[in-house]
């Protein structure tokens, strides 16, 4: 029998279909110019075009001002754990942490290697990460506070921005990016790494405020200097080009959806669904606690290791992938990012009744 695979991954994960076919059909020829988008320059018009394109669906899907610069960079998330303080503070120079586990942790560290003063607002390691901190021990002088806004490990989510008055908030916001409307407004800088919501791995979204990019006179790496790359629109130096216009291609479909308002509605929906049906379950219960769970990676697990490792296992053989969780916590995590569809949910919860009933 064959099944339609459904892809629970957390990142790289899910595309949406159309978005591969465009892409496979664009890798061995872009309709206009004869080439593979993998085999054109990135000084050639085509090039020039397709980058101003995909900054102004950014730009429009997100709602970013002029006030804002728009970049596309490498190094994935884990780059700007680096390029932030570089970039927004001083050697010496304090920063806020908002820790909800293992991804604002290295973050924080990474601050607290070059030689930054951190300092740890809130955490929620106390209760092993599964609730989100309510209230921040904020600093009255700090460069600025950084968030992860959704915590793909453990399945935690911000519903509403932390607090933090006229400080400067920044956000890592991989794995929910687009998949909800986001102030921008309220932000100095937000990045993603594209391999959740926006497209494959390879290219790292950053949106920040411009005036924040005088700051840093003092030396930094070149590569690491957002002044720098934002004066060159991301093409300092050759770009991702075949990631930048799949997340392009990612972009198109979210517009065609009807925007981050439309996907939110399809997002709430989904995870209602499943967290329904584990609140309902004998046998599974979510980690995440109520008012934290997160819309993008629905975490749960069952009463033995034995079990899990079984539901994951009978689940790949229906089509249903990657339920696994992550290898630092264990259990299962189903990721339904903006292109799983609802009719994979539907299947997940089916399968878990079913899962019950046979082992129940
Ligand atoms: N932040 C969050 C919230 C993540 O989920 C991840 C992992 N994808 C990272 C940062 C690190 O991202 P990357 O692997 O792109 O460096």
């Amino acid at each position: 029998m064959t099944h339609v695979i459904r892809n629970f991954a957390a990142g790289p994960s899910i595309l949406p279909r159309e978005v591969v076919e465009q892409a496979a059909h664009d890798a061995v020829e872009l309709d206009d110019v004869h080439l593979s988008v993998m085999e054109i320059s990135h000084r050639s018009p085509f090039w020039a075009n397709r980058m101003k394109e995909v900054e102004a669906n950014t730009r429009a899907l997100m709602k970013i001002s002029d006030d804002y610069a728009v970049l596309y960079l490498q190094g994935g998330a884990t780059a700007q754990f680096s390029m932030v303080p570089m970039n927004l503070a001083a050697v010496g120079e304090r920063c806020d942490y908002i820790l909800t586990g293992g991804w604002s942790q290295k973050a924080a560290a990474e601050a607290e290697k070059l030689g930054r003063e951190v300092h740890i607002a809130s955490s929620g390691e106390e209760g092993g990460f599964t609730a989100l901190p309510q209230t921040h021990d904020l600093s009255d002088e700090t460069a600025y506070v950084h968030y992860t806004a959704n915590n793909t490990v453990r399945g935690t989510e911000f519903s509403e921005l932390p607090e933090v008055g006229d400080r400067i908030l920044v956000c890592d916001a991989s794995s929910n990016i687009l998949s909800r409307p986001l102030d921008v407004a309220k932000h100095g800088l937000i990045y993603a790494g594209a391999q959740k919501n926006l497209g494959p791995a390879g290219v790292t979204l950053v949106v920040v405020r411009r005036d924040l990019l005088e700051r840093a006179t003092w030396a930094k790496p070149t590569i690491f200097d957002y002044k720098l790359m934002a004066a060159k629109s991301s093409m300092y130096n050759t770009p991702p080009v075949w990631s930048i216009h799949v997340l392009g291609l990612t972009l198109e479909w979210i517009a065609r959806q009807g925007g981050p308002e439309v996907i939110e509605a399809r997002n709430i929906k989904k995870a209602a669904m499943l967290y329904e049906a584990i609140d309902q379950s004998a046998i599974f219960r979510g980690t995440a606690a109520e008012g934290s769970r997160s819309r993008m990676n629905v975490c749960f697990r069952a009463s033995s290791d034995e079990l899990e490792a079984k539901f994951v296992a009978e689940a790949a053989e229906v089509g249903l992938v990657t339920l696994k969780g992550h290898r630092s916590v264990g259990g299962m995590r189903a990721s339904i990012y903006n292109a799983m569809p609802l009719e994979g949910v539907e299947e997940l919860v089916a399968f878990m009744k079913d899962f019950e009933v046979r082992n129940g």
